[in-house]
């Protein structure tokens, strides 16, 4: 069954009287004039190969690419040669993620002299959940967490946006506390 027509309810979509037909007129000839601009821009770069294009050519760019120094790609856990790092599994990081993106594991290590000692088991990080607002970052206590600057982060499955930070068989670094 066809609805029947509302002139009042169509009246109220429509622009009413003489301005707003002035209106509608005036912001068509503005959406055609803005598009033009743009347009005279493409053409020119088209008609112009000048060396300082404003658009890079990625991915042909990708050797010589130089990204801002706060460019965020993803938290990774600092490394030194030793594979040691300097988590001591405080958690605090994780306190700060506003979406639980990190999940801290801790297990209890036997220290020479017999005591038991909190350390880290396993730092799980989920990038898919990562807003990298740096919170985690700036919560650390030891320095053990840093922004890297990697950016081709699709997968074709999603669980391999799950990463463990800390390396297999690393360890604290002596001394951090
Ligand atoms: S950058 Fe922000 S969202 Fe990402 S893990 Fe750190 S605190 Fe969480
Ligand atoms: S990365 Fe830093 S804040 Fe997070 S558990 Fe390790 S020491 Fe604590």
């Amino acid at each position: 069954m066809s609805k029947k027509i509302n002139h009042n309810e169509t009246s109220s979509i429509l622009p009413s009287g003489g301005w707003g037909a002035i209106k509608y007129i005036k912001d068509v000839f503005g959406g055609v004039k803005s598009l033009l601009t743009g347009m005279k821009l493409t053409g020119w770069y088209a008609l112009h190969h000048r060396k300082e294009k404003i658009t890079q050519q990625y991915p042909d760019n990708k050797d010589t690419l130089i990204l801002p120094e706060r460019f965020r790609g993803e938290v990774v856990m600092i490394h030194d040669e030793q594979n040691e790092h300097a988590c001591t599994g405080c958690t605090a990081c994780e306190l700060a993620c506003p979406n639980a993106t990190i999940k801290i594991v801790t297990k209890f290590d036997i220290q020479p002299d017999g005591k038991k000692k909190k350390a880290i088991d396993k730092f799980v990080y989920h990038l898919e959940l990562c807003t990298f607002c740096n919170l985690c970052i700036e919560a650390c206590p030891t320095d053990a967490i840093k922004m890297a600057q990697t950016f081709e982060h699709s997968v074709t499955d999603r669980t391999d946006l799950t990463k463990i930070l800390n390396r297999p068989d690393s360890k604290i670094r002596e001394g951090v506390e």
